[in-house]
């Protein structure tokens, strides 16, 4: 079963794909930890992408489709949930694209629906939690960079609500509700997919 979490910075989607990774032995496709870790180990194009994220705006579709096309080359175990990706239409149909190349099929696209104001408090908070257990925060999780990141949500990600509803891919769930009880809309989705 392969798998979109579709939603804003914040929403929650983190979370939930790493309790489907526990509880199902699907694989998590972040393209955010992977651009993360690019930046890390210092390569080429962490380098290149690292002012853009920081900024909270997109990298290019380029980018992060090679990305995922190499991630798909791997094992599939209980199958691929996708966090953070796709971002735009571009990548929508890439994405299509990539799986119909493998046989593969996208068996749901679930929508985190959340709040603005919950959000921006959800990834100051993120920052602050980072810092108090001695850990780097994300240069991104700050209210400039967040303001830019729901913006690019909004004009760029958004759309893709429409374009798998009419697919008929959308399963839209209550991000504001306990963790527990987000992962059990999750799971009734799964279970009817
Ligand atoms: P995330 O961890 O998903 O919030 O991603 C952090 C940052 O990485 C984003 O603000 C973008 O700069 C970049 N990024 C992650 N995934 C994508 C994507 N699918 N398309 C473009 N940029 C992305």
């Amino acid at each position: 079963m392969n798998i979109i979490l579709l939603g804003p910075p914040g929403a929650g989607k983190g979370t939930q794909a790493a309790k489907l990774v526990e509880e199902r032995d699907m694989i998590q496709l972040s393209t955010g930890d992977m651009l993360r870790a690019a930046r890390t180990s210092g390569t080429e194009m962490g380098n290149k992408v690292a002012a853009i994220m920081d900024a909270g705006e997109l990298v290019t579709d380029e980018i992060v489709i090679g990305l995922i096309r190499e991630q798909l080359e791997g094992d599939k175990k209980g199958g691929f949930i996708f966090d953070g990706f796709p971002r735009t239409l571009a990548q929508a149909d890439a994405l299509g694209e990539l799986l119909a190349e493998k046989g593969e099929t996208l068996d749901a696209v679930i929508e985190m629906q959340v709040d603005d104001e919950v959000l921006v408090g959800r990834v100051v908070n993120r920052a602050a939690e980072a810092v108090a257990a001695g850990k780097p925060a994300r240069a991104d999780d700050n209210a400039d960079s967040m303001r830019v990141r729901l913006m690019e949500y909004y004009k760029k990600t958004s759309p893709l609500i429409g374009y798998y509803h009419a697919k008929g891919d959308l399963s839209s769930i209550d991000g504001l509700a306990s963790i527990d009880d987000v992962a059990g809309a999750i799971k009734a989705v799964l279970d009817k997919s």
